[in-house]
C-alpha cells in the first residue's frame, strides 16, 4: 500500500509519497479457490459462495482449516480497525458506515461442516474436518457467505465512483509448522495480509450498467436482462479482487507481453498514468525478473490512502494528485514483485514488502529521468525525512523506537510506521547498495525474486540470499538496520 504521508509531504517538496501492504506455498501443488458472486447495487450487498479445494503443504496433519474473515474489520464491532481516528473522515466522508461477511454454510466433501465464528469482530473462521488432513492431502471446503458493504473509500467499500472488493472473500490463513495458522488480525496501519498462492476461478454477476476490473483474465461475459456475468481465471496468485464503476473509461497497452489496462474516471492525463505503469512493469522485470502474468489492472479508485496492491491490480486513489499519482503508480507496481510474486508476512515482516518496494519506487525513477526526480534527491530527501521523524518524536514522546522488524500493532502511530518501514527502509536499502556495490546488490535482489517466487519469504531468507551472493555474512548487519541500531544523521 501507498499511505500518503501529509507528515512529510507537509515539509519536503519531494513527493515522497508513503505507502502500505504475504504466502507460504508449495508451486507443486496450489490450493483452488471457485467462487460465485452476485452483487445487488441498490443493497450494496452480495450473496457469494466460494469451494477451496485445500492442499495441505504442511508437515502436520490438519484437525481444522482457518480463514480469514476480513470483511468482518468493517463490521460495527470492528469499529477502529479499519483506519486511525485521522483517516476517518477520508474514509466515511458520508458519515460512519458499517459492513461485513455472514457465514451460512460449510460444508467438507459435501457434507455438513461445523464451523465457528472467532477473533475480533469474529475475523475468523474454524472449519472442523470430520478426519485428520494428512500432508499432500486434499480436501474440498464450501462456503456459503452474504456480504455488506459499508459507504467507505476504502479495500472494500462503495464511494461515490466505485464499487472496491479488496479481501471480500474467506481465505486461508497460512499453516506454518511450529506455529500453526496465522491469524493475526486487521490493523488500521499497513496491510495486514498473509496468504498463500492459489489458482483462482472466480464468476461474478453485476449490473450491465458497470465494467469490471479484476485480478485475472476475463474469459467469457453474458448477458441476462440488465446483469452481467463476467468469468475470470488467475492462476499462481495469492489473493483476487475487483473493483466496479459505471464511469470507468478504459486506456490499454502491452508491457514484457501482458496487456496492461488503465481504468479511470477523473484522471486529466490518462496516457500519461498508463505509460507510468508500462514503463513500471518493464523496469522493474529488467531489474528483478519478468512480470510473470498476462494482464495488469491500474485502476482509479475511491481510497482513503495513496494505493493499494493485489496480484494483477493495483487501485490508485482519486485523490492523489499530479506527480504523486506517478510516484504511486511506481510503488503499487513494484508490490507486483514484493508482496504479488514473492509474498510475506506483511502483518509481522512488514519491511519485506514496503521497504523492497519503496527502494524499488526509488530505482523506477532512477531509471526514468524524464520525471525529473532522481534516485539521489529521493536518498537524500529520505534522510531528511527521518532524521526530521526522530527530531520531532524526540521532543514529543521521548524516546523513538526505531526498529523496523515488528507486527503492524506494535507501531504506535501511523507516523512512527510509515517513518520506520518506507522512509528507513529506502535508507537501509540504499546504505547497503553503497556496501556492497551493484553487481552483488541486484544479482541478490533478482535471486531473490526466482527463488521465492509464488512462495513467501521470511527475513531469514532474503538474507540467506545476501550471504550467498556476498560470500559472508550479512546477518549483523541486516538485523542492526531491522532491530534500529543503526544510527545516522542527516547527509
Ligand atoms: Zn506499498
Amino acid at each position: 500500500m501507498k499511505k500518503m504521508s501529509l507528515f512529510l509531504l507537509s515539509l519536503f517538496l519531494l513527493p515522497v509519497a508513503t505507502l502500505f501492504a504475504g504466502c507460504q506455498g508449495q508451486e507443486e501443488q496450489l490450493s483452488a479457490y471457485q467462487i460465485q458472486l452476485s452483487y445487488d447495487a441498490t443493497s450494496h450487498a452480495a450473496q457469494g459462495s466460494v469451494t477451496v479445494e485445500y492442499v495441505n503443504n504442511s508437515s502436520n496433519a490438519l484437525q481444522e482449516i482457518m480463514f480469514h474473515l476480513y470483511p468482518n474489520a468493517f463490521s460495527e464491532e470492528g469499529d477502529g480497525l479499519v483506519c486511525s481516528a485521522s483517516n476517518e473522515s477520508k474514509t466515511y466522508p458520508n458519515g460512519k458506515s458499517f459492513g461485513g461477511i455472514e457465514i451460512f454454510d460449510v460444508q467438507i466433501q459435501a457434507e455438513q461442516a461445523g464451523f465457528e465464528l472467532q477473533g475480533e469482530a469474529n475475523m475468523l473462521l474454524k472449519v472442523d474436518l470430520p478426519a485428520p488432513l494428512y500432508p499432500d492431502e486434499k480436501t474440498s471446503v464450501a462456503i456459503e457467505f452474504s456480504l455488506t458493504l459499508p459507504n467507505a473509500n476504502h479495500r472494500f467499500g462503495y464511494g461515490e465512483n466505485t464499487v472496491n472488493f479488496g479481501n471480500f472473500y474467506p481465505i486461508a490463513c497460512v499453516y506454518r509448522d511450529g506455529s500453526g495458522f496465522a491469524t493475526d488480525p486487521y490493523t488500521s496501519n499497513g496491510d495486514p495480509f498473509f496468504s498463500d498462492c492459489a489458482n483462482y476461478t472466480v464468476s461474478i454477476t453485476y449490473g450491465s450498467e458497470y465494467k469490471i476490473a479484476c485480478s485475472g483474465d476475463s474469459v467469457s461475459t453474458s448477458q441476462n436482462g440488465d446483469q452481467l456475468t463476467t468469468t475470470i481465471t488467475a492462476g499462481k496468485v495469492r489473493d483476487f479482487a475487483f473493483v466496479l464503476s459505471d464511469k470507468f473509461q478504459v486506456l490499454s497497452s502491452k508491457a514484457d507481453g501482458a496487456v496492461v489496462e488503465y481504468y479511470y474516471y477523473s484522471d486529466t492525463d490518462p496516457q500519461g498514468s498508463l505509460d507510468t505503469a508500462v514503463k513500471a512493469i518493464e523496469t522493474y522485470g529488467d531489474l528483478f525478473g519478468s512480470y510473470p502474468y498476462s494482464s495488469f489492472a491500474v485502476v482509479e479508485t475511491n481510497f482513503v490512502h495513496g494505493g493499494m496492491e493485489y496480484p494483477r491490480l493495483v487501485m490508485i486513489s482519486d485523490q492523489v494528485q499530479g506527480e504523486d499519482y506517478d510516484y504511486v503508480i511506481a510503488h503499487e507496481t513494484a508490490h507486483q514483485w514484493w508482496y504479488g510474486v514473492v509474498g510475506n508476512d506483511e502483518f509481522n515482516e512488514s519491511w519485506l514488502d514496503e521497504s523492497l518496494t519503496e527502494f524499488s519506487t526509488a530505482l523506477f525513477f532512477e531509471n526514468h529521468p524524464e520525471y525529473n526526480l532522481s534516485y539521489d534527491q529521493i536518498v537524500s530527501g529520505a534522510y531528511s525525512n527521518y532524521n526530521f521523524f526522530l527530531k520531532i518524536y524526540k521532543k514529543i514522546v521521548g524516546e523513538v523506537d526505531t526498529s523496523m522488524l515488528r507486527s503492524l500493532n506494535e507501531f504506535d502511530t501511523e507516523p512512527e510506521y510509515v517513518n520506520n518501514i518506507y522512509t528507513r527502509g529506502i535508507i537501509m536499502l540504499a546504505s547497503l547498495r553503497d556496501q556492497i556495490g551493484d553487481r552483488k546488490f541486484f544479482s541478490s535482489l533478482s535471486t531473490y525474486f526466482k527463488e521465492f517466487s509464488f512462495k513467501n519469504a521470511t527475513t531469514a531468507d532474503i538474507i540467506a540470499v545476501f550471504e550467498k551472493k556476498c560470500g559472508h555474512k550479512m546477518e549483523g548487519i541486516f538485523n542492526s538496520w531491522l532491530n534500529g541500531e543503526v544510527a545516522f544523521v542527516a547527509q
